[in-house]
């Protein structure tokens, strides 16, 4: 039997994934901010994960694929994501790692063996291989009839899970602020926007502009539109991927303190970060309603924590 979307939804908190007004640290007039608590609609499989995961697993189940591979570095929140939707719903997962192994494994490869996925280390140079189409054959010469999800997951049906973030956001909004990756979730949020206010993508890369056409390429292979109302912002990525610094680390102890909300260094806390200094600048207006995506990652931040502890 196939898998439905519904046997995968029914997994699905979306009682919990409410709107939640916030506080930002240091800041009193100010715009209205949302956080959407994407964070919450799983326990195990949090965030844009869940969403951009959603109808790969259908589509694998379709195509009567017993095993999903995919890609990842050692600290990604898809790996961890892929691991776990894998054992809950029945599928074999092989993760295919960018460089050495290292022992002992951190929690997020901990946690991902534990739910039995296969882990194949690559050197950084056969890696970079991993979306030729020749590469991926022999992978599958390899493994059999596996279904591949790209590294950080997303294809057009990561984008179709990722609009529909916005189906539940029913409050007149002018802004909706997510982080940048890969991209699939902003291009998802502008698919599902429908033209609706300014959809801002804040940048975790280092040399992230390639990531405008990639953008622009999705919300047209998906929604066959190319809406003119998004941005991304490139200026609050903290040196690259994973670079931190005090301030950081700060910020997102301050926000926490004042919300009880945990953010991750990797992706929300350099995008609430972001948003905090742009109101700081005065770029948008004190009658303005910003709604942040809080994409989950917080397994991310067991992993960060001797850095976090070293920029206290
Ligand atoms: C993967 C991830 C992102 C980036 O999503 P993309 O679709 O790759 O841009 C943002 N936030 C968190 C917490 C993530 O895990």
């Amino acid at each position: 039997m196939p898998l439905s979307l519904n046997d995968i939804e029914q997994h699905a908190n979306k009682n919990k994934t409410i709107l939640q007004e916030v506080e930002l640290p240091g800041l009193t007039s100010r715009p209205t901010v949302y956080l959407k608590r994407e964070d919450l609609i799983h326990h195990e499989i949090s965030g844009n994960k869940w969403h951009k995961l959603k109808y790969n697993l259908v589509e694998a189940g379709t195509q009567g694929c017993r095993t999903i591979l995919t890609f990842g570095g050692a600290y990604s929140n898809h790996i961890h994501a892929v691991a776990s939707a894998g054992r809950i719903l029945g599928f074999n997962t092989i993760g295919i790692i960018r460089g050495e192994e290292h022992r002992p494994l951190n929690p997020t490869l901990e946690h991902a063996v534990k739910c039995g996925m296969k882990l194949i280390y690559l050197d950084r140079t056969t890696y970079r291989k991993r979306n030729e189409p020749k590469f991926q054959n022999e992978l599958k010469e390899k493994f059999g009839n596996v279904y591949v999800v790209p590294e950080g997951g997303t294809n057009s049906l990561a984008v179709k899970g990722a609009s529909e973030i916005m189906t539940d956001i029913n409050i007149d909004y002018n802004y909706i602020c997510t982080a940048v990756g890969t991209g699939g979730t902003l291009s998802g949020l502008i698919c599902g926007a429908k033209g609706k206010g300014t959809v801002l993508g804040f940048s975790i890369l280092k040399g992230g502009a390639f990531l405008i056409d990639e953008v622009a390429s999705h919300v047209k292979n998906f929604s066959g539109n190319s809406f003119s109302n998004w941005k991304i912002n490139l200026d609050y990525h903290f040196g690259g991927y994973a670079k931190i610094n005090s301030e950081l680390v700060k910020f997102i102890h301050d926000f926490e303190n004042l919300n009880g909300i945990p953010l991750d260094p990797i992706y929300t806390g350099k995008m609430l970060y972001g948003i905090c200094d742009l109101i700081k600048q005065e770029r948008f207006g004190v009658d303005d309603v910003i709604v942040a995506i809080h994409t989950g990652g917080l397994q991310g931040v067991e992993g960060m924590r001797g850095k976090m502890a070293n920029h206290q």
